[in-house]
């Protein structure tokens, strides 16, 4: 056939179903405007060079198959002509009326938005943006029958713009379908995605199915024969049906089970369709009966309807054949609901917080749609399709296009700070839809805006603080000025501890010594010298609680530095070591056996619970762990009766080894309390020394000689 040929076909076969299923508006309005956009579109072509008035009629013709009103498919024919055409938005609200002109002004606005991420929660975003800029309902359809149509006809594009379209209408289009309830509207898209996206998959489940579905429509048919059968032994009325799933939920599943498409049994899904609820129940208990129902598969979507209104019993049962069949029962009117959602009942349920106040508004939405039949006036109805679920936010775009919610009323400023507390804080001018706005200006939907910042802006303004309506914006602005305060603060405190240092007779960087402050810090909870100064800054410590210890510290290293002063020296329990404990006499001092010091080892006090004094080496790891409070300075006494070291060689069992080993200790005049060798089982040499030394430096030495011998392997203190 010639192309015009067709076409010629494609308008009568529309002109003839529009006078079928619209005879009273058709002479009037449907034909005013199938006259006017055919002649607006006249001579444009799509890609296809098919004439372009084809796609308008094509989306019209799914919109008669839903049953919407002449509006609707007033509007659908009109849809592009303001976009692509010399016709404006005042010559359709002129011509055709207010209702129709804005359903046209509402797709032509859904047209713009372009969408780009791939992220998940940007096409929450988006289809969020679709619900609200729609405004009524039958917008989204038409929106809806648009994408369908351009997918079935998605073939003359090019390959890269096939699978953008398809990307996209499985994002967007398809879910936004599914909550509509149009099932069938959303098995549709995503079989057409399917193509697009892996052809080759596409083609071979189609293949798949056909040879399955040979072989089993015998099964298939003798099954729906005992549906049937069965309906008749109860005196229920009804439909049975056996029809194949849709090919994107077979794909998901075997994706998603990670199957072959042999291990996907469930390809045929039964339906039987009954008057009442009771009915429902009735069959599915006698469906149990016959056949073994699989564990784990039944779901009674009517007590728990789906979020979309979605109402059957769905099971699974192993018939007689050997395979497991999918049934689902469900009542005429719940299996309209299920083709064609919208007709009848309408849901839209969200996750998020604000679901409660969603579910007001649809259940009052779904009240009035279940109204429907009584309603005398079918534009009451219309009314109803209005949506306004997202009544007090906007919806703006970011310069690389990613959508963000604002509460109505919101500023740049509020923008700004949702992106990020730095975009806000160097926010200094902003641009809408490319012109540079005031501040205050309020945002409107589907704005572009675009934040300018400067590194060197002062931050926010008080200002703003009026300006902003989100709370994250106003707590963002106030905690810049908690921080700016914290600056002026910590400035304050330094010169406050200065001028009270000074006074006193010091500097601060003469008190300022990182080991006493971090005590001091400990003590007051603090963790940051800029905190310190901040709180005394802010009046949280007084200059004295930082002071006093620091020069409480400082007058102990000045006594250190002066001629040794015997204060508190104690002996420890042996009697052979004294320890001096500064600053305190009368105390008991023990030598702490984790790291057994000896003098010559730099140690620390630790003034224990009732123990006295606890003297560890300072590199003991124990000490870390202690209470800065409770260490005092320690030293060694003037003393030289030394105390015990005990080592641990390890050495080859040669000859003279124990003679040579003695021989060092003499050497270096050390005198052995005790010695004990043994042999292990890799026969070397365990030796046990007990020495006496002084220093750590004769031990060290000590170390270094035995070392030296050729026949030692190890040697260690224990
Ligand atoms: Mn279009």
């Amino acid at each position: 056939m010639e192309n015009t040929e067709i076409f010629q076909n494609k308008v009568d076969n529309l002109l003839s179903k529009l006078k079928r299923c619209y005879p009273s508006d058709y002479d009037g309005l449907l034909l005013g405007a199938f006259n006017a956009a055919y002649k607006a579109h006249d001579g444009q072509l799509r890609e296809s060079g098919e004439p372009y008035f084809i796609h308008p009629m094509g989306v019209a013709d799914v919109l008669i198959d839903l049953g919407l009103d002449v509006s609707t498919i007033a509007a659908s024919l009109l849809h592009d002509v303001v976009e692509d055409t010399y016709y404006t938005q005042e010559m359709i609200d002129a011509e055709f009326g207010a209702e129709i002109g804005a359903l046209v002004k509402g797709v032509t606005k859904l047209d713009k938005i372009v969408f780009k991420s791939k992220e998940e929660e940007q096409a929450e975003n988006f289809r969020k943006m679709f619900m609200a800029m729609a405004k009524d309902i039958r917008v989204l359809l038409i929106k809806l029958a648009d994408r369908l149509h351009n997918m079935r006809t998605i073939s003359s594009l090019s390959s890269e713009r096939r699978h953008t379209l398809a990307a996209e209408t499985l994002e967007i289009y398809a879910p936004l379908a599914s909550r509509l309830g149009l099932s069938y509207l959303k098995c549709e898209l995503e079989d057409l995605c399917l193509m697009v996206m892996h052809p080759e998959v596409y083609a071979q489940l189609v293949k798949d199915i056909s040879l399955k579905r040979a072989e089993r429509q015998d099964i298939v048919d003798n099954i729906c024969r005992l549906l049937k059968s069965m309906l008749d032994e109860l005196g229920i009325h009804g439909e049975v049906s056996g029809r194949p799933k849709h090919f994107y939920s077979i794909y998901k599943k075997m994706v998603a089970q990670n199957r072959t498409f042999d291990q996907i049994y469930d390809l045929t899904a039964m339906r039987v369709v009954v008057e009442t609820v009771s009915d429902c129940y009735e069959i599915m208990g006698k469906i149990h009966t016959v056949w073994k129902p699989i564990p784990g598969r039944f779901k009674d979507y009517i007590a728990v309807p789906k979020p979309n209104n979605y109402q059957s019993l769905h099971t699974t049962v192993m018939t007689n054949y050997g395979t497991p069949f999918e049934i689902q029962i469900r009542t005429y009117e719940m299996h309209k609901v299920a083709e064609y959602g919208i007709a009848a009942h309408w849901k839209y349920k969200e996750k998020r917080a604000e679901s409660n106040d969603l579910d007001k508004k649809l259940g009052w939405l779904r009240e009035v749609m279940d109204m429907q039949g009584e309603m005398a006036n079918p534009k009451e109805f219309l009314d109803s399709l209005k949506i306004d679920l997202y009544s007090g936010q906007v919806f703006v775009f970011t310069p690389k296009g990613d959508v963000i919610i604002l509460p109505e009323g919101s500023t740049p400023i509020d923008f700004a700070y949702t992106v990020h507390s730095n975009v806000g804080n160097h926010c200094v001018s902003a641009k809408i839809n490319s012109k540079i706005v005031p501040l205050a200006t309020k945002l409107k939907m589907g704005d572009y805006i675009e934040i300018i910042t400067a590194s060197n802006s002062k931050g926010p303004s008080r200002d703003w603080l009026k300006l902003v309506k989100t709370t994250t914006a106003r707590a963002k602005i106030r905690a810049f000025f908690k921080k700016e305060m914290k600056e002026e603060n910590i400035k304050t405190g330094k010169d406050m501890l200065e001028a009270e240092a000074k006074r006193k007779g010091y500097s601060l960087s003469q008190l300022f010594q990182p080991k006493w402050l971090d005590a001091v810090m400990a003590r007051l909870s603090l963790t940051s010298v800029d905190d310190l100064y901040s709180a005394v800054g802010y009046g949280g410590i007084t200059t004295n609680q930082v002071l006093f210890k620091l020069i409480d510290c400082q007058k102990k290293e000045e006594a250190k530095d002066a001629p040794p002063k015997l204060e508190g020296v104690q002996i420890n329990n042996r009697g052979d070591n004294s320890v001096i404990i500064k600053g305190s006499t009368g105390l008991l001092v023990k030598l702490a056996r984790c790291c057994a010091p000896v003098p010559g080892d730099e140690i620390i006090g630790f003034i224990s619970r009732g123990r006295g004094a606890v003297v560890h080496r300072q590199s003991c790891s124990n000490v870390k762990g202690m209470e800065p409070e409770r260490l005092i300075e320690a030293e060694w006494a003037n003393q030289t009766q030394g105390v015990i070291a005990n080592l641990k060689i390890v050495a080859e069992d040669k000859g003279g080894l124990i003679a040579k080993i003695a021989g060092i200790f003499s050497d270096q005049k050390l005198s052995i309390e005790s010695m004990n060798a043994r042999l292990d089982k890799q026969h070397l040499a365990n030796i046990a020394v007990s020495v006496r030394v002084n220093k750590t430096s004769e031990l060290e030495f000590l170390f270094k000689k035995l070392q030296q011998m050729p026949e030692v392997i190890g040697v260690s203190r224990t």
